[in-house]
């Protein structure tokens, strides 16, 4: 069975269309914090995606607005600034900002999926160093379903692989989150089969991600080159 890669950015930035910008009054400040985007993940996700060539998908308009990476009906799917917008307006931010990208996806992974080859899905995000007073232990994280064979034996390539070229970082799988709790690859393991259907989301430490910084770039060449060994 041949493959075909996808790459994912659902919190690739911190931009709040006009229409809903009197919702963030406020709530400015949050937007410029890792509660509003992934600092990095779209650099990540793009850089993956070209050297993969595969197709991406990724969105700029903030986690506040709607959480893309939220199932319908998650308490968290809205934020506090958007909560409180009426039902129709919520209705609108889903059918504008939500079923779009993740119809997108889905239709994408379900086309490879129709002409027999099975989609490796790569969600990038980045990851608050500290949260809640709480250090995180790790640079990077794997996030996969453990039930699914083929995600748990990718992410334990991936993490070989990375240990073997950068021994410096501590990977860690299912971390700062495990992988099956809500989620868009979650989402999606339920309309597609294990065979078919292999996601992981990576998530990278955002005390590496620095614009232009020479870490970052070198950290992202590793990321790809690992990949790229495990696959
Ligand atoms: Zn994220």
């Amino acid at each position: 069975m041949s493959t075909r890669c996808l790459v994912t950015c659902e919190h690739g930035g911190n931009r709040v269309p006009a229409a809903y910008r009197r919702y963030f009054a406020g709530h400015e400040s949050l937007l410029a914090t890792h509660r509003g985007y992934d600092p990095g993940a779209l650099v990540l996700a793009r850089r993956l995606a070209g050297a993969l060539g595969a197709p991406l998908f990724y969105a700029t308009v903030s986690r506040l607005v709607i959480d893309l990476n939220r199932s319908l009906g998650h308490p968290r799917l809205y934020s506090e600034a958007t909560r409180p917008a009426s039902p129709a307006v919520r209705r609108e931010i889903l059918e504008r900002h939500y079923l779009p990208y993740r119809r997108r996806v889905e239709g994408a992974a379900a086309e490879a999926i129709a002409e027999g080859e099975k989609v490796i899905h790569l969600s990038a995000h980045s990851f608050t160093p500290e949260l809640d007073g709480e250090v995180r232990d790790a640079d990077i994280g794997l996030l996969y379903d453990p039930a699914r064979p083929g995600e748990a034996e990718l992410a334990r390539r991936w993490q070989a692989a990375l240990k073997e070229a950068a021994p410096e970082l501590r990977v860690r799988r299912n971390y700062p989150y495990t992988g099956k709790s809500d989620g868009f690859t979650a989402y999606l393991r339920r309309r597609f089969p294990a065979e078919a259907y292999v996601g992981i989301e990576l998530e990278i430490n955002q005390k590496h991600v620095a614009p232009g910084r020479a870490h970052w770039k070198k950290l992202q060449e590793i990321l790809i080159s690992s990949l790229v060994g495990a696959l």
